[in-house]
């Protein structure tokens, strides 16, 4: 089924299943120890990311009954595309009998995508969604009352976010991606598919017959992200095990940065009341409540 250049093995449908699931196992027993009682929210957009991270949760924990896993979507209000994506995830959710929420970006923040797209405004389409649905989804798993937020975050975007914040020379932010301890009002972050190749993840889906929407957001595009991914995947093509190398290299690295740069200060923002490390958080910064 798959010939991995980077572990020089070929694999049947069988064994490429059982390589998949064994890598995410390891990620979850080695990175976010699973507790009795946990709740487990998994952000869910429908894309094959996050519905894989869904189907592997609740394949590993599904029938226990201690823990509980709600699936949480954001509909950011972005036309012909958010709709179609939040249909296909409630289709994997009731495959799967999970409890599945929805919130909006019009509700809790009062603007759609859309319209902050039309607006004038500093930076790209993508930084304000990126922030803003991180808000939420921190929002909802709170309210859950969720003790770990799972997102579908795979090797690639590591690898790519790991480059980027090298490139920017952004270390505190590098410091920020590694797995967290528990905060008072962040709800911790697991990303069980960080040692999962996109397109492993992609032919995961395909193999179990997963729901999934491939369509791609009419704003995708954060321009040094694309170029980071296009060099990452030559460097791939030419020097296999080049994406897994950075990873590594970071979870090694990142005890020491820690110790350098220690995380700021938490606060609550003086005018939501979100936990962040300022006055004032990115969101209502972005969205020039301050
Ligand atoms: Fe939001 Fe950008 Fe992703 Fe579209 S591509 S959903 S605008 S972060």
């Amino acid at each position: 089924m798959i010939f991995q250049k980077y572990s020089g093995m070929h694999l049947c449908k069988k064994h490429f299943v059982e390589d998949v699931e064994r890598k995410i196992k390891l990620t979850i027993r080695k990175e976010y120890s699973i507790q009795k009682n946990d709740i487990i929210a998994v952000a869910l957009s429908g894309g094959k990311d996050s519905s894989v991270a869904l189907y592997m949760m609740h394949k590993i924990l599904g029938n226990r009954p201690d823990i509980e896993i709600v699936a949480v979507s954001v509909d950011e209000g972005i036309h012909g595309y958010r709709s179609n994506s939040l249909e296909v995830a409630k289709n994997l959710t009731k495959q799967l009998g999970v409890r599945h929420v929805i919130w909006s970006f019009k509700e809790v923040h009062g603007v759609t995508m859309d319209e902050l797209a039309a607006s004038e405004r500093e930076k790209g389409t993508c930084s304000y969604c990126g922030v803003l649905r991180k808000n939420i989804l921190n929002r909802a798993a709170i309210e859950i009352g969720a003790t770990k937020l799972v997102t579908g975050h795979n090797l690639d975007d590591e690898a790519q976010t790991i480059l980027l914040n090298h490139l920017r020379g952004d270390m505190e932010r590098m410091v920020r991606l590694a797995p967290s301890a528990a905060i008072e009002g962040l709800v911790l972050r697991a990303k069980p598919l960080r040692n999962i190749p996109e397109k492993e993840v992609a032919l995961y889906a395909l193999v179990n017959s997963l729901p999934v929407d491939f369509s791609e957001c009419p704003y995708a595009g954060e321009a040094l992200r694309g170029e980071v991914r296009e060099m990452l995947n030559n460097f791939e093509t030419g020097h296999p095990g080049t994406k897994y190398s950075l990873l590594r290299g970071f979870d090694k690295l990142v005890g020491a940065l820690a110790k350098e740069l220690p995380p700021a200060r938490i606060e609550k923002c003086r005018i939501c009341g979100e936990t962040c490390t300022e006055d004032v958080c990115q969101a209502c910064k972005l969205l020039g409540r301050a």
